[in-house]
C-alpha cells in the first residue's frame, strides 16, 4: 500500500482549508459534551494550519438527524469547545451550504476559523452526492482530512469531495495519519510478542478482524460474550449467555488454525454468572465448565483475570478490541476494569481500538497510560480486517513509476 499524503507533504501556507474533522463527540441530556477527546485530537491539524497562515472551514458531522436542521444535533456547543481548547472565537454558520455559510465562508479571513453546521443537515452527505461536494471544495482551496472515526464511510466530505482537489491539494491530517500508521505497523511489522486481546459482545462483529490478525499475532485472549460461543463450541454448557450458534464451526475454525499457526489462544476459565441481564441480579463465580443451566456469563471472573494478565506480562504489542464483559453495569466491569489496568501497566505498545473499549479505558483512568487510543471503532476495525478505507484511499501517493 502507497503512503498517505501527509499535510506536510503540500504547500498549505495562506490558503483557505477545507477540514474534515470527527466531532462526533458524547453529550449528556443537558447538551454537555461528557468527552472532548475528539476535538483535542484535532488540535495540532488546526494548529498547524494558523502557523502556516489559512483560513479553516471545520466541518463534521454530529448524530443522525434525519430531516434537515435540529437544534438538538447542531454543532454550536462543539464549536464554543473548540473555541476554548485554541484560545480563539470560532465563528459559527447557521448552515452547511446555504447562504449564511458561503457569505461567512466568502469573508473569512486568515487566521479565522469556521465551522459549518452539522454535515448530515444536509441529505446528500451520506450518500456521497457530488454536487454537495463540489459546493464544499468550492469553500477552499486545499482539503484535509482528519475524521479519520468516518473514513470507512464514502460519505460527501469524505470521498466524493476528493474528486475536486488535484494530489497537491489534498492531504491527510496528523490524527488520520497517525491512526494509519498505528495500524499498519500492527499488521505489517509488530514488536512481538504481539497479543490481541479482544471482547465484546459477538463473534460476528469482529470475524474478519480474528481471521487477519490470526497469522500476525503470537498470543489471542478472547473475553466478553463472543467467548461463550468458542466456550459452546468446545462442548461447555454456557447456560444462557449469548451465543452465536452459527459461527460455532468458524469458532472451531478459528481454534483449529491458531493451534496450527502456533498461536497461543486463551479463553475465559471461569464467568461471573447472573440469573438475568439486570444491575440487580443475583450474581456468582463460577467456572467456565459449570454455568448454572438458565444463568448467564456477564463478565470474565477472578481466574481468568489472572489468566489474561500472566499471558500479556511478556507482551512488546498489545490491540485492545471490545470489552471483558458488561461493564456498563458495574457489577460486570470488573473483568474490563481490570483488564484495563493491566494492559496500562505493561511495558507493550499498547493500541486501543475506539468505541466502547476507549470508554472502558478513560472510564477507569488509564488513558493516559496507553500508547494510543483509536478514535474511530469502526474505522479502526475495518483498518485491522486488512480494508482500505473509501476516505483514505484517495489521499494515497500514486506510484512514483507510473
Ligand atoms: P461490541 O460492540 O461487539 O464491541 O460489544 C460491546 C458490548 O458487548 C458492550 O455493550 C458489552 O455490554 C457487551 N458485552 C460484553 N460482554 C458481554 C457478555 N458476557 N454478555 C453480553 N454482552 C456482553
Amino acid at each position: 500500500m502507497q503512503d498517505i499524503i501527509s499535510i506536510k507533504d503540500i504547500d498549505i501556507t495562506n490558503k483557505k482549508v477545507f477540514l474534515r474533522c470527527d466531532f462526533n463527540v458524547p453529550m449528556d441530556e443537558f447538551g454537555n459534551i461528557t468527552d472532548d477527546r475528539r476535538i483535542r485530537s484535532a488540535l495540532p491539524t488546526i494548529k498547524y494550519c494558523l502557523d502556516q497562515g489559512c483560513s479553516i472551514v471545520v466541518a463534521s458531522h454530529f448524530g443522525r438527524p434525519k430531516n434537515g436542521f435540529e437544534e438538538k444535533y447542531s454543532l454550536k456547543p462543539v464549536a464554543k469547545r473548540l473555541g476554548f481548547a485554541l484560545g480563539l472565537d470560532v465563528i459559527m454558520a447557521n448552515d452547511v451550504i446555504g447562504a449564511d455559510a458561503k457569505d461567512k465562508v466568502a469573508k473569512l479571513k486568515k487566521g479565522e476559523i469556521l465551522m459549518l453546521e452539522n454535515l448530515r443537515f444536509e441529505k446528500g452527505e451520506t450518500k456521497n452526492d457530488e454536487a454537495l461536494a463540489k459546493e464544499f471544495a468550492s469553500y477552499a482551496d486545499v482539503y484535509i482530512n482528519d475524521a479519520f472515526g468516518v473514513c470507512h464511510r464514502a460519505h460527501s466530505s469524505v470521498e466524493a469531495i476528493t474528486k475536486f482537489f488535484s494530489e497537491e491539494q489534498r492531504a491527510a491530517g496528523f490524527l488520520l495519519q497517525k491512526e494509519i500508521d498505528f495500524a499498519e505497523k500492527l499488521i505489517k511489522k509488530p514488536t512481538r510478542p504481539f497479543v490481541a486481546v479482544v471482547g465484546g459482545s459477538k463473534v460476528s462483529g469482529k470475524l474478519q478482524a480474528l481471521t487477519n490478525l490470526l497469522p500476525r499475532v503470537d498470543k489471542l485472549i478472547i473475553g466478553g460474550g463472543m467467548a461463550f460461543t468458542f466456550l459452546k463450541a468446545l462442548g461447555e454448557n454456557i447456560g444462557n449467555s449469548i451465543v452465536e450458534e452459527e459461527l460455532i464451526p468458524e469458532a472451531l475454525n478459528i481454534l483449529k488454525r491458531g493451534k496450527e499457526l502456533g498461536v497461543k489462544i486463551y479463553l475465559p476459565v471461569d464467568v461471573v454468572a447472573a440469573q438475568s441481564f439486570s444491575p440487580d441480579s443475583a450474581v456468582k463465580f463460577v467456572t467456565s465448565q459449570e454455568i448454572p443451566s438458565g444463568w448467564m456469563g456477564l463478565d470474565i471472573g477472578p481466574a481468568s483475570i489472572r489468566l489474561f494478565q500472566e499471558a500479556i506480562i511478556d507482551a512488546q504489542t498489545i490491540w485492545w478490541n471490545g470489552p471483558m464483559g458488561v461493564f456498563e453495569m458495574d457489577k460486570f466491569s470488573k473483568g474490563s476494569m481490570k483488564m484495563s489496568h493491566s494492559i496500562a501497566e505493561t511495558h507493550a505498545t499498547t493500541v486501543v481500538g475506539g468505541g466502547d473499549t476507549a470508554d472502558v479505558v478513560a472510564r477507569f483512568g488509564d488513558a493516559d497510560e496507553m500508547t494510543f487510543i483509536s478514535t474511530g471503532g469502526g474505522a479502526s476495525l475495518e483498518l485491522i480486517e486488512g480494508k482500505e478505507l473509501p476516505g483514505v484511499k484517495p489521499l494515497r501517493k500514486k506510484d512514483e513509476w507510473l
